[in-house]
């Protein structure tokens, strides 16, 4: 493909892409950084548009070329922001517009010594430290970076490193290298930027549909008041440990409770008030346990914790502990401080459990220390039969 056809297939593809992200921006809520590559697309478009335009000599090339970088530049470093922005560095502007300043300045510098060779070289290696800037922000969280990710930080990196090379050799050593002329290096540098703007295109596209499905599916196993597993999310999780169950081993532990009284919460000071006081002591919750415990909520006010390798008067001393602090805690909601107590139902794991069982068991428990009382532990008394433990 010949400069001026990439240029100009550069020029119209990025404008495809801006017209079309402005028609999804209308239909869909504003996602963030979306604004941000948004607008480094058009100044693309922009820039290589401008440069198709110089090449063919409609306008001055001494004018719009200068112009035309400026744009490229601008629209390039505004695509590493946009990547930056996603990665959660809001502030992106601080270090890249400096970094843009001094580019543009040096570049016209270049431009005004040297029309050619110098000034090839400084639009290579503005437009690869901008890359390689994208893809740094693409590989910020390695390791939990998905395979996608992974590949796209990769990709970037390969492809700035060629788009900047080209502008080395062409000054190091301008009649080519060995048997990599001038013009095959023009060719690559090229067919690098072409490629850079499709991995980067399909990329974020790609990128946020996989984040989106991600979100997906945490939502429907996290209940979103508390940020801790729903029914659903808490019993797929129960599953691997029914199963351990039924080996004999370390026993593992059920714990449920329920606020008590909770209703009295809604009708004094209101429904919002409550779910303050739900968010709040399931904090109070987590706070209480291990790393490895799993606490989750099963419906309403019912909780339940997921005690690995503990057992029935260990797991009734967590039980008692978690009673205590959630008496002794005090919620403040905008219309009062509220004091809340909880009821709980402790048993363990046995071998021949079903969940239904098993919760049926924790759940009879809970109904004792409500029949006695409220705020109290009660342990299932068929947990205290053989073989658990
Ligand atoms: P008991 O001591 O017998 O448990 O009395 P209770 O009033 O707590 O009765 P129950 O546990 O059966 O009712 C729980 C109430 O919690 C019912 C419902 O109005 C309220 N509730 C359930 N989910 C939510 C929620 O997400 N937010 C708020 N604010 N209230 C909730
Ligand atoms: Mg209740």
């Amino acid at each position: 493909m010949d400069s001026t056809t990439m240029v100009l297939a550069l020029a119209l593809g990025n404008l495809a892409l801006c017209a079309t992200l402005f028609f999804f921006e209308q239909s869909v809520h504003r996602r963030p950084a979306l604004p941000t590559w948004s607008w480094s697309r058009l100044y693309q478009a922009a820039g290589w548009l401008l440069l198709a335009i110089g090449a063919a000599g409609v306008v001055p090339e001494g004018l719009a070329l200068p112009v035309a970088y400026a744009f490229v530049f601008v629209g390039v470093a505004w695509e590493s922001g946009a990547a930056w922005e996603r990665a959660g560095r809001l502030r992106w502007r601080r270090i890249t517009l400096p970094a843009l300043g001094l580019a543009l300045a040096g570049f016209l510098l270049c431009w005004l010594i040297d029309p050619i060779g110098l000034r090839a070289l400084a639009a290579s290696l503005i437009l690869s430290a901008f890359y390689l800037s994208l893809a740094a922000a693409l590989a910020r969280g390695w390791v939990q970076a998905s395979l996608l990710q992974r590949f796209l930080a990769l990709a970037t990196t390969l492809l700035a490193i060629v788009v900047g090379a080209r502008g080395a050799l062409v000054l190091l050593a301008p009649a080519g290298w060995g048997w990599m002329t001038n013009d095959m290096l023009r060719q690559f540098h090229s067919a690098a930027l072409y490629l850079l703007a499709l991995v980067g295109g399909f990329g974020w596209l790609l990128l946020g549909r996989e984040r989106e499905q991600a979100e997906l599916a945490r939502m429907e196993i996290v209940d979103p008041l508390t940020d801790v597993p729903n029914r659903r999310g808490f019993f797929q999780a129960l599953a691997p440990w029914m199963a351990l169950a039924r080996r004999p081993g370390q026993p593992t532990a059920l714990v449920v409770f329920d606020l008590d009284q909770f209703k009295r919460i809604n009708d004094g000071y209101g429904h919002p008030a409550g779910d303050v006081v739900i968010a709040h002591l399931t904090g109070t919750c987590k706070r209480q346990l291990r790393d490895s415990d799993l606490l989750g909520r099963l419906v309403g006010v019912e909780f339940a914790i997921l005690l690995p390798r503990t057992n029935l008067d260990d797991a009734a001393m967590v039980a008692e502990r978690m009673r205590a602090a959630i008496e002794g805690e005090r919620v403040k909601t905008e219309r009062a401080v509220i004091a809340l107590t909880a009821s709980f139902g402790v048993t363990t794991i046995r071998p021949d459990d079903s969940t239904v069982t098993l919760l049926a068991r924790a759940d009879e428990a809970l109904r004792v220390a409500k029949k006695a009382g409220r705020n109290r532990v009660e342990v299932a008394a068929s947990a205290l039969e053989p073989a658990e433990e």
